[in-house]
């Protein structure tokens, strides 16, 4: 029912990652820097060059946050093309788009604050849709899949870069001990707020492993839907087409 137990725990979680978003927006770079030893900058490095990408492309980076991604992309699209950096979060945003100013980035880059389960955009509109460690926070995947599928092109794609599961054990373990006990010391002592970085490390926990990502987005309609594993699956990129 619509006020089900369900609806609560759906709009307990969105609240949430709201109040988390906001609360880092201010220091998230810094911390993905800190958090990741800057390896983030080698998976979206990676992202790029999986992106085919070329000038005159239509881009949407959801979830895009502080707009690594879309900095990136303006530039590979050219004066002919579009980059949409979308966030349901105004403060990560606003981040984004100052540092994206202070780049000399202007002319064809959108900001739009939109919900990736309902996105505000037509049918058959992009060439390629990035979301990068953005579909954990998203409430209904299936949902937001759906979505991207309905505003990508026929020909289109999309990647999804996302933590998912280490591919053996002992890895797995030294990466608990560091989500779980480092992750929320540095959380406290950068940001002062350890409560964020623990949600941080449960939503790691929690997102689907590689296979299960791959039936999801096979499940939404995506086709030749394949996947890589990055630094031993801590992270892996997805990619589906839309024929
Ligand atoms: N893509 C950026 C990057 O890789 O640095 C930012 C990733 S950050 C960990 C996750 C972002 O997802 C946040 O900016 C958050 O506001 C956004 N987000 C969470 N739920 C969302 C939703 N339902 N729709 C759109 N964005 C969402």
């Amino acid at each position: 029912t619509h006020f089900g137990f369900k609806t609560v725990e759906k709009q307990q979680k969105a609240s949430m990652v709201a109040e988390v978003f906001h609360s880092v927006a201010g220091k998230y770079d810094l911390m993905n820097d800190l958090m990741s030893m800057g390896i983030h900058r080698l998976w979206k490095r990676f992202t790029i060059d999986c992106s085919g990408v070329r000038p005159g492309h239509k881009v949407l980076d959801l979830a895009g946050g502080t707009g690594d991604l879309a900095a990136k992309f303006s530039r590979l699209v050219g004066e002919q093309g579009e980059v949409v950096l979308a966030d349901i979060n105004n403060a990560m945003l606003r981040v984004g788009r100052d540092k994206l100013r202070d780049k000399g980035i202007l002319g064809n880059v959108d900001y739009v604050q939109a919900n990736a389960e309902c996105l505000p955009f037509p049918d058959n509109h992009f060439d390629l849709i990035t979301i990068a460690f953005g579909l954990r926070n998203v409430t209904d995947k299936d949902k937001a899949l759906a979505s991207m599928l309905r505003v990508l092109k026929p020909g289109g794609r999309l990647l999804v870069l996302e933590f998912s599961k280490p591919e053996f054990d002992a890895l797995s373990k030294v990466y608990d001990l560091y989500s779980f006990h480092l992750l929320p010391k540095m959380g406290k002592l950068v940001a002062n707020d350890s409560e964020s970085y623990q949600y941080l490390a449960e939503s790691i926990r929690m997102h689907p492993d590689q296979e299960t990502l791959k039936a999801m987005m096979e499940g939404a309609g995506f086709e030749q839907v394949t996947y890589h594993n990055l630094t031993g699956g801590i992270v892996a990129l997805h990619r589906g087409f839309k024929f």
